[in-house]
């Protein structure tokens, strides 16, 4: 857009860069934002403190503010039981269920070929690593049901078939295409109940 200044052009396309918002729905936000000037220094003051404080978590990548996250450090969580999740809102969504006592191991994405999402792009060498060192009695696959998270748990499946663990697979009843995060608890817990 022409008739912009330049640091409002720079704020829609860093909106842009955001998942699920196209060009024009990041030019509204940002005319929103500029127009709720009380609101603009807060915004900048969040997004300035998360930069700062935000780290992974070492053993699961969750988001943290400090060591290991509040799953991993809880005693009552059980440490040889891991569900691998793909996306952090995935984590959310199966904790709202109350039916995982265990703890989780976040990829950061599934498998892409197309887009360059390779093996190495994800947190899967960890998740051996750990298998390696910790006493890991099960792993539950909870990726989505597309082209990509079925490709993954595949290749999931396989590498980890000769490490002597239980691997499960949330139960059918997801339907098909559907992404974890928008999963219903019932749907969902069910699921975790009936892995297989
Ligand atoms: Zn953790």
């Amino acid at each position: 857009m022409k008739h912009l200044p330049d640091f409002i052009q720079k704020l829609i396309n860093e909106f842009d860069k955001l998942p699920g918002i196209g060009p024009k729905t990041s030019t509204r936000l940002v005319f929103d934002l500029l127009h709720r000037r009380e609101d603009i220094q807060e915004f900048a003051k969040s997004l300035n403190e998360a930069y700062e404080k935000v780290h992974f978590c070492p053993q699961c990548f969750n988001l943290t503010d400090t060591g290991l996250c509040n799953i991993c450090r809880d005693p009552q969580r059980d440490q040889s039981i891991i569900c691998v999740i793909a996306h952090n809102q995935d984590i959310e969504a199966i904790e709202r269920t109350n039916e995982f006592t265990g703890t989780y191991h976040l990829l950061n994405g599934l498998l892409g070929p197309l887009e360059g999402i390779t093996p190495d792009k994800l947190k899967i060498k960890e998740l051996l690593e750990r298998v390696k060192k910790n006493n890991i009695k099960e792993i539950i696959l909870a990726l989505d049901q597309s082209m990509e998270g079925g490709a993954t748990t595949m290749y999931l499946l396989k590498i980890l078939a000769d490490k002597n663990i239980v691997v499960s697979q949330l139960a059918r009843g997801i339907p098909m295409g559907a992404n974890i995060e928008y999963t219903d608890e019932v749907t969902l817990s069910s699921a975790l109940k009936n892995r297989k």
